[in-house]
């Protein structure tokens, strides 16, 4: 069987490496005679893959002490509510950046438990930039500020971290969480569906400054407070126990590979050989430019649709999958998160090469 190079956005790449060992694993999980999900997520075992996993990711983001790290369930899109549910506290006011659809929908949860400002949003154009930021944009009474640090669908990343003085920033971090540093210290609450950077679907990772939980409103389900998961160290009911194990498994590798620094560096290096053919050709063109690009998402263009099916067909042919950009970009995109090995980038970008060529 061969492998392909998988460009898909999400459920994404996971590194073969970890495929591999999950896969010798599966039906003995380490001498137990079972698979790790067929275990108690309150047996010995679990637990050990619960805490490692834990130490793991604190290692990686190198998280403070006084921020607790949360397996949960319900993707990306439960934070949605869950964020405003928690932090709406003092004035049920918040500040919103609106860099795209994920920022949308976070924005539309959240009002309907309180004041939603959206302060910046680059919805003139097609989401392809980020807006500028400054800090006398923010309301100093908000319970807190959201951004999504990387835009999925269109491409950009905010070349900075706004600075939100003592309002607790919330960062959507669902597609560049672990490919690409960030101090956490910067940040109130991180949160992040794992199918991009982290392993399977089914997982969300939430780090949370200690002093944020404790104070949902009322009418908070209680699988929705953040407290209930920290006094039960996600263990409140079952986390999803093999997501959260392969979750692990991805961060053992990124560890022994060099940390979230030297991920970074070949991540870069990995967008710059793609921006670099795209700035240069004369048939495709990158729809987002400057310092905004972001280094997991490249969405790309051809002069037509016909070309942009054409191309999309013969890659697929070529074992270059899922490069059809979101509908409402239209085109394609590369998603090139960690487990994208710099090989299948060059590959990529030979066959560019080639069918700019034959298509000129
Ligand atoms: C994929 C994605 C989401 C949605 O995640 P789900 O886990 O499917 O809810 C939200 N935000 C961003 C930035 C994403 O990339």
């Amino acid at each position: 069987m061969a492998r392909i190079y998988n460009f898909s956005a999400g459920p994404a790449a996971i590194p073969k490496a970890v495929l591999e060992k999950a896969k010798y694993e599966l039906l003995d999980f380490k001498g137990a005679g079972m698979s790790v999900m067929e275990i108690s997520h309150r047996s010995r075992e679990f637990t050990e893959v619960l805490e490692r996993a834990e130490a793991n990711l604190r290692t990686l983001m190198n998280i403070p002490d006084h921020y607790k790290v949360l397996f949960l369930q319900g993707g990306a899109s439960s934070q949605f509510a869950m964020v405003p549910l928690n932090l709406f506290g003092k004035t049920k006011k918040a500040d919103y950046i609106n860099t795209g659809q994920w920022s949308k929908k976070a924005i539309a949860e959240a009002k309907r438990f309180g004041t939603v400002r959206v302060v910046a949003s680059s919805d003139d154009k097609v989401f392809n930039y980020i807006p500028e930021i400054n800090n006398g944009m923010f309301d100093p009474e908000a319970d807190y500020v959201h951004i999504t640090t990387n835009n999925t669908i269109y491409g950009t990343t905010f070349p900075e971290i706004p600075d939100t003085g003592k309002v607790p920033l919330v960062a959507d971090m669902s597609s560049n969480i672990l490919g690409q540093a960030y101090d956490v210290r910067k940040f109130g609450l991180i949160y992040a569906g794992a199918q991009k950077n982290i392993g399977p679907a089914g997982l969300t990772v939430v780090i949370i400054r200690e002093n944020l939980a404790g104070k949902a409103m009322d009418i908070t389900p209680v699988m929705f407070n953040y407290q209930i998961h920290i006094d039960n160290g996600s263990r409140y009911n079952t986390p999803p126990s093999f997501a959260v194990y392969m979750a692990g498994l991805v961060f053992e590798w990124l560890i022994n590979l060099g940390g979230v620094k030297v991920i970074e560096k070949i991540n870069r290096e990995k967008a710059a050989l793609l921006y670099d053919f795209l700035d240069n050709s004369k048939l495709f063109r990158a729809t987002v430019s400057g310092p905004d690009r972001s280094i997991m998402n490249v969405p790309f263009i051809l002069p037509s649709d016909e070309l942009n099916e054409k191309f999309i067909r013969e890659a697929s042919e070529d074992g270059l999958k899922t490069l059809k950009g979101h509908r409402t970009v239209g085109g394609m995109r590369a998603s090139i998160y960690n487990a994208m090995p710099r090989e299948g980038v060059l590959a990529l970008v030979e066959f560019m090469k080639k069918f700019e060529l034959s298509n000129s």
